[in-house]
């Protein structure tokens, strides 16, 4: 490397430091999705096209940073890290908009990007409780939107008078106005609408089929690999190189399920430990 004059503006870039021993969250929204929603004719409320693309999108990030969900709080680069799982993200929602939207390609200037940001939280229920603010919202959302839609594609109401209609109503009033005037009961809406989607490790069991591992090491070992990694902060280097190649090869699932009960959390401790 050349050791030129210019060399010094180098020492502009600042230390941008999480702090340790924290749970990251790295929130990524499409920027300016409205417009780009419209420009490639969504469907309203929910288009599944769009969200299937986003969770493939945040599948193939798991899998290609095996460090998510545990090592986040070792790591040290705010900017990095952001970067990283941004860039990441929009690059396969990129890749794969074709598989999703076949016929439909994209042309500048709509074209898809996200912002990023990092939120650090010191404790595991921070973190429990910054999901379930999420959660909350995915459901207060989809049942106004899911009603607001249903007045105008199904009741022939304009955007209008559906808004002004909806306007101070509670929960049940959103209900009410599905079920007696269009039969629309909405605990049978589909989960993924009403629950969003999570995403994360599955250690599974072998396949079907599969003939396991005589030694029976690897895949069942995970569990305790993982609770040891946490409780001794100073785990060696090849343990945690073990580890991560155990992340690597588990399978990422998508799921469309309650994560605000502790039930979610307590059938896979894995995830928070
Ligand atoms: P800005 O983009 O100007 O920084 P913002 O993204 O925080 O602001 P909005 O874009 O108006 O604010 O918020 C859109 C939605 O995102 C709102 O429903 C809000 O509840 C939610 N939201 C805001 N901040 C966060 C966050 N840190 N994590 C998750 N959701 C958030
Ligand atoms: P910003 O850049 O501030 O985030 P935004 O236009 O992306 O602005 P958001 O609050 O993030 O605003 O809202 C995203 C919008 O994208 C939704 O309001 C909705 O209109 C549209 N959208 C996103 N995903 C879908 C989907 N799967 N189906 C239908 N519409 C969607
Ligand atoms: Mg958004
Ligand atoms: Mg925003
Ligand atoms: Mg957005
Ligand atoms: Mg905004
Ligand atoms: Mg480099």
């Amino acid at each position: 490397m050349a050791n030129s004059k210019f060399e010094y503006v180098k020492q502009f870039e600042q230390p941008d430091v999480l702090l340790p021993n924290t749970w990251i969250v790295v929130r990524i929204d499409g920027r300016g999705f409205h417009r780009f929603s419209d420009r490639y004719c969504f469907q309203k409320p929910n288009d599944r096209r769009a969200l299937d693309l986003m969770n493939n999108a945040a599948v193939e990030v798991m899998k290609e940073l095996p460090d998510l969900n545990i090592a986040y709080g070792v790591s040290d680069e705010y900017r990095k890290l952001v970067t990283t799982i941004v860039s990441t993200f929009t690059a396969h929602y990129i890749f794969k908009w074709d598989t999703y939207f076949p016929g439909t390609p994209l042309e500048p200037p709509y074209l898809p990007s996200f912002d990023g940001r990092a939120v650090v939280y010191p404790t595991i229920w921070n973190l429990r409780d910054y999901m379930s603010w999420r959660q909350v919202d995915c459901h207060i959302n989809n049942l106004y939107n899911t009603t607001f839609w249903t007045m105008v594609q199904k009741g022939g109401m304009s955007n209008t008078d559906a808004e002004l209609e909806l306007k101070g109503t509670v929960s049940s009033d959103k209900n009410e106005i599905l079920f007696k005037r269009f039969g629309i009961n909405y605990n049978n809406e589909p989960e993924i609408y009403k629950k969003g989607s999570v995403v994360y490790r599955q250690y599974q069991l072998e396949e079907p089929g599969h003939r396991p591992d005589p030694s029976g090491t690897q895949e069942r070992s995970l569990e305790e690999a993982e609770t040891g990694f946490a409780q001794d902060a100073k785990s060696s280097k090849t343990q945690q190189e073990k580890l991560r190649k155990l992340r690597r090869k588990a399978q990422v699932v998508v799921d469309h399920v309650d994560i605000i009960k502790d039930e979610f959390w307590e059938r896979r401790p894995w995830i928070l430990s």
